[in-house]
């Protein structure tokens, strides 16, 4: 599933094919918007809120889309075919490019107005401009029996992370994914690292925590599952843990994390 990272990029990339020209074509492949034509009308910019991306369009318009597990866009010069495809769910063309929105888990239009009804139960973004540590901190800490490993997920408490980071991050805190919020000492500094780790990672696609680029080698404890840690050997644990779908096996270090 992509997490904030993937979305930041990829609203960059819209950002620069879009914001400043006047959209040519729209085709919104989705029954209730299938009468919706945005041609006429430029595009303002293109923003990740979390994992939410935002294109504003002038006259107060938002186009609102999620990757969710498998979505993803594909930006092409105008004049390429685009091979027909089922998976296709938005189209938005200019005169340069053409922006090709595929299996997006969400895709709607609402008023720039009203973004709040989709994204205003979002905790501080990760990698937005109002990132705010503390209060991240201090959303996580209002449930302090909840699993931190659960509770890192849930975007109400700080948006954009999903499970490579979570694991991750846990791991190189030493903190144990099943451990209650409350007993997790330093929040603040768990948080603080979740951001350095996406904040590293944003310009180009793929996730790397261990500095290795290698394949195989850029994770500490996530998909390594029965692998042994890298830090004592120990072979690296998974389960189950609470989160959206496809986000609910954890990886953690038996040894390394308590
Ligand atoms: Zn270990």
């Amino acid at each position: 599933m992509p997490e904030g990272d993937t979305v930041w990029l990829t609203a960059r990339r819209l950002h620069e094919a879009l914001a400043g020209r006047v959209l040519t074509r729209s085709d919104v492949r989705v029954p209730r918007y299938a009468t919706t034509n945005l041609a006429g009308a430029a595009v303002a910019e293109a923003v990740a809120r979390g994992k939410h991306l935002l294109i504003r369009v002038e006259g107060g318009i938002t186009v609102h889309t999620h990757l969710r597990m498998d979505g993803s866009w594909r930006i092409r010069p105008a004049g390429d075919r685009i091979p027909p495809s089922h998976r296709i769910r938005l189209v938005l063309s200019n005169d340069t490019w053409q922006a090709v929105g595929y299996q997006l888990g969400i895709v709607e239009i609402l008023p720039t107005a009203r973004e709040a009804s989709v994204v205003g139960h979002l905790g501080p973004d990760l990698l937005g401009p109002d990132w705010d540590p503390a209060e991240a901190a201090r959303r996580l800490r209002a449930a302090p029996a909840r699993a931190v490993g659960e509770a890192l997920l849930d975007q109400r408490n700080l948006a954009g992370i999903g499970n490579l980071y979570k694991a991750e991050v846990l791991f190189l805190r030493g903190v144990d994914p099943w451990r209650p919020v409350g007993e997790v000492a330093d929040l603040d500094a768990l948080v603080g690292l979740a951001q350095r780790l996406m904040g590293a990672n944003k310009e180009r696609f793929g996730q790397v925590t261990t500095g290795v680029r290698r394949p195989g080698e850029q994770t500490w404890v996530y998909g390594r599952a029965g692998r042994p840690c890298r830090r004592c050997g120990t072979p690296v644990r998974s389960a189950d843990q609470g989160g959206e779908t496809g986000e609910r096996v954890t990886y953690w270090c038996p040894r390394c994390q308590s």
